[in-house]
């Protein structure tokens, strides 16, 4: 049987006809709802993701997902309402919002600032939600509006994961991706002046195609100055049917490999200093697991799955928030002593 990218949320209708006996099933519908809301399940304790959106209508030269998802199309934000309260009535306490580009959301909707809406939406609908948390935000789509909320809404968290995938105008526009570094510096400055506290991850591609010794100096200057919270690097991979798979000049993958551990040498630095400067500072730490005299969890500078932990000594209530202050830091970890009272 096939099944489209956009009929996903029909695959159990297509197991039951498979099990029935039905053969050659095809299943692929360009006009399918690909972000229909299905039952939700908290699959990660007191957290959980809702994807907002799904495509994107950007252009960036190395990425299928346009050619695989199509155009980008916003969830209604009743329906993300909707989610969100089935999820809190499971205990869940914090929520992940994810879409390709999550700053986009709205825009198909003809919303404005449709973001920011369905923050201030979400935080008044759901109040039982601590925690909200962006994902994969597009430089140009984080608007003065978006940092507003993002800085006066109690349950947002200050944590914004910005993909910005290189640091050299020229690689970045070979890339097709927005190339003005003074706007990033400019974006960056702007958040951290709403939000001195804010943690703020990114991604980079090494290796890409044509990119030279001086273009990857100059990515591992632009992370020196802007010192983010965390980094994923990764060594380019062509994926086919893109524009970057066309490109001439390949970096060698003994290259690659070299730029991969420069990079993550140098971001292992700049997080280990990062963590350092959480030293004596109290935190909400949300607890995920304990054992063996241990708790693990994660404070709002923590995204599940992608980011280090904060480790409490003694084994606590795993999905209880507990205040913390911070003791010892780690490249990717902190060590943290519950607060008395
Ligand atoms: S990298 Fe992200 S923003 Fe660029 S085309 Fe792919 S999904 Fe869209």
């Amino acid at each position: 049987a096939l099944i489209g990218a956009r009929n996903w949320n029909e695959i159990i209708s297509l197991c039951e006809r498979l099990e029935a006996g039905a053969t050659h099933l095809d299943w692929v519908r360009p006009e399918g709802n690909l972000v229909a809301s299905v039952p939700r399940r908290a699959l990660l304790g007191r957290t959980a993701y809702i994807k907002i959106a799904d495509g994107c209508d950007a252009a960036c030269a190395f990425c299928a997902i346009p050619l695989i998802k199509g155009p980008y199309r916003s969830k209604p934000l009743t329906e993300v309402l909707r989610e969100a309260q089935e999820l809190a009535r499971q205990g869940v306490r914090e929520i992940v919002l994810i879409a390709q580009d999550t700053t986009a959301y709205g825009r198909d909707l003809g919303l404005r600032d449709g973001l920011p809406t369905l923050l201030r939406a979400m935080a008044e609908a759901v109040p039982e939600i601590a925690w909200l948390r962006i994902l994969y935000a597009y430089p140009q789509h984080v608007t003065p509006a978006l940092i507003e909320a993002m800085a006066t809404l109690p349950p947002v968290c200050h944590y914004l994961d910005l993909p910005l995938q290189h640091g050299h105008p020229e690689t970045l526009r070979r890339m097709r991706r927005p190339y003005d570094l003074q706007q990033v510096y400019d974006l960056i400055g702007a958040l951290r002046a709403a939000m001195p506290d804010i943690a703020l991850r990114s991604t980079f591609i090494v290796g890409y195609p044509g990119e030279t010794e001086q273009e990857f100096e100059g990515l591992l200057e632009f992370m020196r100055t802007i010192a983010f919270d965390r980094v994923g690097v990764f060594c380019y991979s062509a994926e086919k049917g893109t524009p970057a798979a066309e490109l001439p000049n390949p970096v060698s993958a003994e290259e690659m490999a070299e730029r991969y551990d420069r990079a993550m040498r140098l971001q292992e630095e700049i997080s280990l200093a990062r963590n350092r400067a959480q030293i004596g500072r109290e935190v909400d730490v949300l607890i995920e697991g304990a054992a063996d005299g241990l708790s693990v969890g994660r404070s709002y500078r923590e995204a599940p799955e992608i980011d280090g932990f904060v480790l409490l000594p003694g084994e606590h209530a795993v999905g209880e928030f507990l205040r913390a202050r911070i003791v010892r830091a780690e490249t990717h970890d902190l060590v943290a002593r519950v607060c008395p009272g």
